[in-house]
């Protein structure tokens, strides 16, 4: 009898948990348990150019992110030598926020000012005109976002005549 009876509770138990599962969404799971996991998404300068100009665009976007359980979006402000329009970034950071959100900024440093003489997305940062435009691009990023993410492409392996002055006596690794 007794055992019997622990079915029934076992029975119920299946019942009752996948309803109490499906009340709570994708989203507001994803929201509780953030400070043990964090999806995060990132849309690169040429996507929000593509996606986030218009309300349309966002719409869908914020919805995608719900959607998909994502609870920080990065919105990039510079890739590929394009920067994305203050506007643009403004009102995507902004709606996103109003959402819910946790939004950052960030930053891939391709084909920033003077091309490298190695991998042609790469930049010469021994040249004034790239530190110059490396300046810019953070300066304007941060008069945006509070946080950058800074992609891994912050790097360089240029070559040129005046890296190999720079360098010296070490050796391209130091
Ligand atoms: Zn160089």
């Amino acid at each position: 009898m007794a055992l019997s009876k622990s079915y029934r509770y076992a029975a119920l138990l299946l019942l009752v948990l996948p309803l109490s599962l499906r009340a709570q969404s994708l989203w507001e799971l994803a929201n509780d348990n953030k400070d043990i996991l964090k999806i995060s998404t990132l849309f690169t300068a040429q996507n929000v150019r593509a996606y986030l100009s218009n309300e349309d665009g966002i719409g869908s976007a914020v919805k995608w992110c719900r959607d998909t359980g994502v609870t920080h979006v990065f919105i990039e402000a510079f890739r590929g030598n394009y920067t994305a329009e203050r506007k643009t970034l403004e009102n995507a950071k902004a709606k996103f926020k109003a959402a819910g959100f946790d939004v950052s900024g960030c930053v891939t440093t391709t084909r920033v000012g003077k091309i490298s003489t190695g991998w042609n997305v790469i930049s010469c940062y021994t040249n004034k005109g790239t530190q110059a435009e490396l300046k810019r691009i953070f300066e304007y990023t941060a008069s945006i976002f509070d946080e950058i993410m800074i992609d891994d492409f912050l790097f360089t392996d240029c070559q040129c005549g005046k890296c190999k002055t720079a360098r010296g006596d070490q050796s391209w690794a130091d």
